[in-house]
């Protein structure tokens, strides 16, 4: 009790039982633990959950040390026919704020949201009133449009500039903080977008093609001036025909393209036999889940400098 006494005597007791309520809190709370990608201890941090592993990064190049970030699909899985789990719903419900996509690629989270409403938790969709491409095949899967606008670093922006104004309603004080982040994180994508329409213009136009496993890049592809030959898996979750695949095959010989994109998250199979039909090898892609240890610009860099050996 002396030393209680000596501490309140210089008017800091109440900071010391404030800080260990929470260090309480902490220590007895539900496992929020697990997947932190930052700052233990950091108990006054938002507590940021995001659909995709990509958004991660930009969810902490914003927030820096006031945001604790996890993403409720696993590195590697593929986003659009994940089946959440119990962890998952929690995790929402023990959310401040949630960012996703939107553009209908997380129709599975919808019954989770719905039911962590008794909680509130607000969420966000990066996408929203952005201008989205139409899907080859669009009369199922995704009647609002191609999701991936992230792989366009334009659209990246905006989704940065979103992360920057949720974060700061949620936590006014932290505003300044925010704002200088995403003001340099944008000028880092800028800065890389200039390097990546440099790299692009060392590929001859004529081989400025690009056939894909999944529909991912057509933001992409419009914004380097690439031209979307097609796509081995229009929907994933579903076989393409063996007519569909041949087709493709004819497309990728008529219009010499040099080299077939896969993707980590998928089976290189099919792939692999398309490309070793159509007499082309083979390169990967990124577009849901950055390489190991990156971010969102280590995962545009590493395409940019696939496509540039792929093609070139
Ligand atoms: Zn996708």
């Amino acid at each position: 009790m002396e030393r209680m006494r000596w501490i309140d005597r210089r008017g800091r007791w109440p900071v010391v039982v404030a800080l260990f309520a929470a260090l309480l809190l902490v220590a007895c709370g539900p496992g929020r633990t697990e997947n932190r990608s930052s700052a233990a201890g950091e108990d006054a941090a938002l507590r940021v959950v995001v659909s995709l592993p990509v958004f991660i990064s930009m969810v902490e190049a914003v927030g820096g040390e006031r945001v604790d970030v996890t993403a409720l699909v696993p590195p590697g899985a593929d986003p659009h026919t994940y089946q959440p789990t119990p962890a998952d719903a929690k995790a929402v419900a023990d959310a401040d704020l949630v960012f996703i996509n939107g553009a209908g690629l997380e129709e599975w989270l919808r019954g989770l949201i719905e039911s962590a409403g008794g909680q509130q938790v607000p969420v966000y969709e990066l996408a929203q009133g952005l201008t989205t491409i139409e899907e080859e095949d669009h009369d199922h899967e995704h009647p609002e449009g191609n999701p991936h606008l992230w792989l366009d670093p334009t659209y990246a922006i905006a989704y940065v500039r979103q992360i920057e104004q949720r974060l700061s309603e949620h936590d006014p004080g932290g505003a300044d903080h925010y704002r200088t982040n995403a003001d340099s994180y944008v000028a880092e994508i800028e800065a890389f977008d200039a390097w990546a329409q440099e790299q692009i213009a060392t590929i001859p136009p004529e081989r400025r093609t690009l056939v894909t496993y999944h529909d991912a890049f057509p933001y992409f592809a419009a914004h380097y001036g690439l031209e979307l030959v097609g796509v081995v898996v229009p929907s994933p979750g579903r076989e393409p025909s063996p007519r569909d695949l041949a087709r493709l095959v004819d497309e990728i010989r008529a219009q010499e393209v040099p080299v077939l994109f896969v993707e980590p998250q998928f089976n290189p199979r099919l792939a692999e036999r398309l490309a070793q039909e159509a007499g082309i090898t083979t390169q990967v892609l990124y577009s849901e889940t950055p390489p190991e240890g990156g971010g969102y610009l280590e995962l545009m860099r590493t395409n940019i400098e696939h496509v540039v050996e792929g093609l070139r």
